[in-house]
């Protein structure tokens, strides 16, 4: 995994200035070698004579749902989009903002085309006008990588020219929220929406659009070109599928894992090789700052979707770290408010005051625990969307879970 550090921004960038973007970029499989292993074969059977409710019910089928966190089935969004009228659009969201996630930008330097068909297949089930990808400016090379791509699309005649418009993010965490992600994308300030109305209704532009992570759309073009039973083979701890872990913290070796959907903390674990060395496994954070710490007591539940709801938590994008005996639980819980206290885009006030004012009683050599929840109730309550929402996570779960520390 050590590639994964070559593309810092600073490298790229740099090189980008002196004109010399190929030898920075990653080996990543482009056009050529992509339509050689027969790649883009189905987007144009399917454009020729496709039935776009067959490849619903293959999505389905493959049990694939949305890996930007919220696990929504992502089939069922076509036919969403698809009952509002046109002009329609797609989104994909390449932001992958949340700390600890890197797997959308592992496969985008690996093979950024089976993303771009499977986004093209979506695309062409929805009959989207435009698609607009939103990538973070964090990740340079991918964004370079993706331009000389698209480029060669279009000269292969695969899309019309423009079709697909490639934006960049500007660092801002809240635009990978969906809705706050198309004010981005219209020129404005990344502040979440108010919904119902869903941006299947109305999102871009007030049109009905589809958005879909990075991920999603790779595993879309595997799933039609291999058969859904890539994924639905896999079984384990009654669970079926594979999850993209990213896994970072006390491991010997931190990176992008593809496992079982079923796979326990020790599974992942075991997969990177144990724990670093010197290091005993303490807690960890299952799907990024907002879900918060578990113990490693708790370390025989399956990390998929709604496996870690009873325990009051989510796999959301599945961003594993992994704390040992040499971290402080209640550091890393103010850690990840200090990240929502900056990150919060100031529209509300639970959440906009509540992270500050959370922080600040964290900071406190004992935490007034009683004040704490009421504050966690009223964010979880009372914020328009998810970082507020879930904001409170860290600090419930540090509560519950490490009393000693607090
Ligand atoms: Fe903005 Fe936070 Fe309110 Fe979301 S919950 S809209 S991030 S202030």
């Amino acid at each position: 995994h050590n590639h994964i550090d070559h593309a810092t921004p600073e490298k790229v960038h740099a090189a980008i200035a002196a004109g010399d973007t190929h030898a920075k970029l990653p080996a990543y499989e482009d056009l050529a070698a992509y339509r050689a292993a027969g790649g883009y074969a189905k987007l144009e059977d399917l454009r020729a004579h496709g039935d776009w409710e067959a490849v619903q019910e293959d999505v389905l089928d493959a049990g694939l749902r949305g890996l930007g966190g919220a696990g929504f089935p992502s089939g069922k969004k076509w036919g969403f989009v698809r009952a509002n009228a046109g002009p329609r659009y797609l989104a994909v969201n390449g932001d992958e903002g949340e700390p600890g996630t890197f797997k959308d930008r592992y496969y985008l330097e690996r093979t950024p085309h089976l993303m771009l068909e499977g986004m093209l297949i979506a695309a062409w089930a929805v009959e989207a006008e435009t698609c607009f990808i939103y990538m973070r400016d964090e990740y340079p090379a991918v964004l370079e990588v993706l331009r000389r791509e698209i480029a060669a699309l279009e000269t292969a005649g695969l899309v019309a020219p423009g079709y697909i418009d490639l934006r960049r993010g500007a660092g801002a965490y809240i635009c990978g929220e969906e809705s706050a992600m198309i004010e981005s994308i219209e020129g404005k300030r990344g502040l979440p929406r108010h919904r119902p109305p869903f941006v299947a209704q109305v999102g871009i532009f007030d049109r009905p659009t589809l958005v879909h992570n990075v991920e999603t759309l790779h595993w879309v073009a595997r799933i039609l070109r291999e058969g859904g039973d890539i994924l639905t083979a896999e079984e384990k701890n009654g669970r079926s599928g594979l999850r993209s872990y990213s896994v970072s913290g006390r491991v010997a070796n931190p990176g992008v894992y593809l496992l079982p959907a079923g796979s326990t903390i020790r599974d992942v674990i075991d997969a990177c090789g144990g724990m670093a060395g010197g290091h005993r496994f303490k807690a960890y954070q299952p799907g990024g700052p907002s879900s918060g710490l578990l113990p490693a007591s708790m370390d025989d539940i399956p990390l998929d979707f709604d496996t870690l709801q009873p325990h009051d938590t989510f796999i959301g994008s599945a961003a594993v770290v992994v704390l040992s005996d040499q971290d402080s639980a209640r550091d890393a819980a103010l850690n990840m408010l200090r990240f929502f206290e900056d990150e919060s885009c100031g529209q509300c006030t639970p959440c906009r005051s509540g992270c500050e004012k959370a922080v600040k009683l964290m900071q406190a050599d004992r935490w007034d625990q009683d004040l704490l929840t009421e504050l966690c109730t009223v964010m979880q309550d009372a914020s328009i969307c998810g970082l507020g929402q879930a904001a409170p996570n860290p600090i419930l779960l540090t509560m519950k879970h490490f009393p000693d520390e607090i």
